[in-house]
């Protein structure tokens, strides 16, 4: 299975990738992921993309292109992959066309998961992770039982800085400016599947399971 996750920030998709990882075997390649352990490490890669990353803007395309190529060359890929906040662009989306094409492979769907734009402004700003194990909590909908700490392995919770209320309304738009132009481009294709990404995440995994499977 190969799938693009697309859709704004906080719209689920690295909750819904991590599931669907464990279920189907597939590697679960989440740009953003990647960006943030090269930022941890202060590898060259890292120290060109924090600037952006901390004011909520898109790294450039030809450094994501670059290592999108090393990622999907890697042996994990060969059962399938989701790639998640990857393409972000439409420079990205034609790279990745042509590198898909060079690998003699092909897409089984693009799934834009949609939620109103209220609910991701809540999930993003109430989003906490431990810096311990990486377990994902909210303070709304996914309290800890001991505020702060992490009721896995009592590691203690953080946030994101680019999660800060002013950096969010930034990333959202530069979501709809940037990103949001590929639901056309997709669909153009015809290989679009829409989800409504505001229901349980159960239902969530199963609808698009469903409609991949479908195709
Ligand atoms: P995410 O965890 O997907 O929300 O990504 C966090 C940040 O990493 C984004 O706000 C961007 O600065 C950067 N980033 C992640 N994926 C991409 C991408 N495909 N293109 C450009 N920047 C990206």
């Amino acid at each position: 299975m190969k799938l693009i996750f697309l859709g704004s920030p906080g719209a689920g998709k690295g909750t819904q990738a991590a599931v669907l990882r464990e279920r189907q075997d597939i590697a679960h390649i989440s740009t953003g992921d990647i960006l943030r352990e090269n930022v941890k490490n202060s590898t060259p890669l890292g120290n060109k993309a924090r600037e952006y990353m901390d004011s909520g803007k898109l790294v450039p395309d030809d450094l994501i292109i670059d290592m999108m190529e090393d990622r999907l060359a890697r042996p994990d890929c060969a059962k399938g992959f989701i790639l998640d906040g990857f393409p972000r662009t439409v420079p990205q989306a034609e790279a990745l066309d042509l590198l898909l094409g060079r690998m003699g492979l092909e897409l089984d769907g693009v799934i834009l998961f949609e939620v109103p734009e209220e609910l991701v402004v809540q999930r993003l700003t109430g989003r906490r992770i431990c810096g311990q194990c990486g377990e994902i909590y909210n303070v709304r909908f996914k309290d800890t039982k001991v505020p702060g700490v992490c009721d896995r392995c009592g590691g203690v919770l953080q946030q994101r800085d680019d999660d800060k209320e002013e950096v969010v309304h930034r990333r959202l738009e530069v979501y709809e400016e940037q990103t949001a132009p590929l639901i056309d481009y997709y669909e153009t294709k015809g290989n679009l599947v829409r989800v409504d990404a505001s229901q349980d995440g159960d239902l969530v995994v199963k609808d698009i399971e469903k409609a991949v499977g479908k195709r």
